[in-house]
């Protein structure tokens, strides 16, 4: 069922399969009322992506329109690592993401999402700077292109970086092109990290730390997800809105924050057997808590 754009005000959407052609995501979309969405623009689990054809590249720019979306961005293969100690794993890593920074700009997309990466027993200072690094390689490579990368925020499973704002802003600090780096903030990611999004004493706190170490200007995207888990134990798995710990009291608190309105927001919620009725659910259990 579709979600009627009942409210006018979020850019909100959600994660779109691009099966049988890239161009399907926006069709997908529209179809759910979306204003927002986020498609991967080739293999989520391989290294190698097909080209798009010029043709495809139309039609996606073409159904975009005709969906009324106004903002798509991609999130890249989950293989990319560029923290990673293995050399080879590396130049992999970031001559993917240069070829996903080529795909958005054919596609018009302004930016992609990355996990910043994990450096394994390396530590967390040795992966920050690994990643910087491979971010300038990228960025050298692509120098002619505009889209930018967008760093998620992780819940900080393993060794993965990011599940502190300041890790995220030590990598920017290291990036020579600061105009094309941006960050990307997982509710379920940031409240398994440990940052709190219920109650209004918590919500300011965790918005507080956000502003002083990454800044409203650099937010690019949030994706919508609640938690299986509670608070604080760095576990990566995502719920349906509402019936996580985050629960209505944080989604309540993000859909009534005026600061968020024209911040892309995208599910990335548990599709179920029926993926469009379980998206549309969603969508219209996040529109019910707006209040202003
Ligand atoms: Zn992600
Ligand atoms: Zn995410």
């Amino acid at each position: 069922m579709p979600t009627k754009k009942t409210n006018d005000q979020h850019l909100l959407g959600v994660h779109c399969s691009i099966s049988g052609g890239i161009y399907n995501a926006p069709i997908e979309g529209a179809k759910l009322g979306c204003r927002a969405i986020q498609l991967f623009t080739g293999s989520n689990q391989r290294w190698a992506s097909k080209d798009i054809s010029d043709d495809d590249a139309a039609r996606f720019k073409d159904e975009m329109k005709a969906g009324g979306i106004e903002v798509a961005f991609s999130h890249t293969t989950y293989l990319i690592n560029l923290a990673a100690p293995d050399k080879e794993i590396l130049k992999k890593s970031i001559d993917t993401m240069a070829g996903e920074l080529g795909r958005c700009s054919l596609l018009d997309i302004p930016f992609a999402v990355l996990h910043p990466g994990s450096p394994k027993e390396k530590g967390a200072d040795w992966g920050i700077k690994r990643i910087a690094d491979s971010i300038n390689a990228i960025f050298d490579k692509t120098h002619m292109l505009k889209s930018k990368i967008a760093l998620e925020t992780t819940a900080g499973q393993g060794s993965s970086i990011g599940s502190r704002f300041e890790e995220l802003a030590r990598i920017r600090e290291l990036v020579d092109d600061k105009s094309r780096i941006g960050f990307c903030l997982d509710t379920c990611h940031i409240f398994s990290a440990g940052y709190e999004l219920r109650g209004e004493n918590g919500y300011k706190k965790t918005w507080k730390e956000f502003r002083d170490f990454i800044g409203m200007e650099d937010l690019l995207a949030i994706h919508l997800n609640d938690s299986k888990f509670n608070i604080g134990l760095h576990k990566d798995r995502h719920a349906n809105i509402g019936e996580g710990e985050i629960g209505d009291a944080g989604f309540a608190n993000i859909m009534n924050d005026p600061k968020l309105v024209k911040i892309p927001m995208v599910l990335e919620t548990p599709k179920g057997d029926n993926a469009a009725k379980q998206d549309s659910k969603n969508l219209r259990k996040l529109l019910s808590l707006v209040t202003v």
